[in-house]
């Protein structure tokens, strides 16, 4: 479950730039699409329409085949689970921090995504385990550790989709292969939007789409994209 299709999306924010131009591409279920660009390629705004922050001018996005505006704003939300690029954290337990956007999750679901985001190993290491305060004023984390945690918190979701929105484009180039190898373990068999702006970060990608000026300039896997440039 969870395809999504946009077509032929045109956008602007009303200034008389198109920034969206007749795009389109899908995510089939169950694989993973990288989407990859530099800086004011688009990257952000298809996100936001995605989320509906803001309505296509044209052209459709579905998901599953159905119109993401014949959709409550309540099950596109639950459909979708994101990674942003910068996690905010509350000055409060990981335990709350993981559970903020579904807090009648079950112990054992807790535990599952603990592991699945490689958090184990922290929780251990600390002595009040899930009850540690992290944020400002609590435990300080690292921009690894902080991903790990929205990595957990949007898979306690169950997300049909998952959007990785440059999840790893704050973190040092060590960190970002570590997190990279994190995003492709949870999201294999399972649909998936990584957003990135070097293609280096997404070479294991189903398939990897390069987005120049609101367009796809190309895509193919890793291989072939390095065949043609
Ligand atoms: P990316 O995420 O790939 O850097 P964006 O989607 O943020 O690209 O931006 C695409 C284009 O839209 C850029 O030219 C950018 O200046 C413009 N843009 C982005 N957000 C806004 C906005 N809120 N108002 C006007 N123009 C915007
Ligand atoms: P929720 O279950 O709380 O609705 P979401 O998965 O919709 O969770 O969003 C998780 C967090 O990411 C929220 O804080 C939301 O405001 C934020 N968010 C949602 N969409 C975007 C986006 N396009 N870019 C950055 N942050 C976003």
């Amino acid at each position: 479950r969870g395809e999504v299709v946009f077509d032929r999306v045109g956008f602007d924010y009303g200034n008389g730039r198109q920034v969206l131009n007749e795009l389109s591409f899908s995510v089939p279920a169950g694989k993973t699409l990288a989407l990859v660009g530099g800086s004011g390629a688009g990257k952000s705004t298809i996100t936001r329409l995605l989320f509906r922050f803001y309505d296509v001018a044209s052209g459709q996005i579905r998901i599953d085949g159905q119109l993401i505006t014949d959709v409550s704003q309540a099950s596109l939300r639950q459909a979708l689970g994101i990674v942003p690029q910068d996690t905010v954290l509350f000055n409060d337990t990981l335990r709350n921090n993981l559970l903020y956007a579904c807090p009648d999750a079950s112990e054992a679901d807790l535990q599952d995504v603990v592991q699945m985001a490689s958090l184990d190993r922290l929780v251990a290491e600390n002595p009040a385990g899930l009850e540690t305060v992290v944020g400002e004023r609590g435990l300080k984390l690292s921009g690894g550790e902080k991903q790990r945690i929205a990595i957990a918190r949007m898979l306690l979701k169950r997300p049909a989709i998952m959007v990785f929105d440059e999840a790893t484009s704050s973190l040092d180039s060590e960190t970002e292969r570590s997190i990279m190898k994190e995003i492709r373990r949870v999201s294999e068999g399972h649909t998936a939007l990584i957003i990135a702006h070097r293609l280096s970060t997404v070479v294991d990608a189903d398939e990897i789409a390069v987005l120049e000026n609101g367009q796809i300039a190309e895509r193919g896997n890793h291989r072939e994209l390095l065949a043609k440039n």
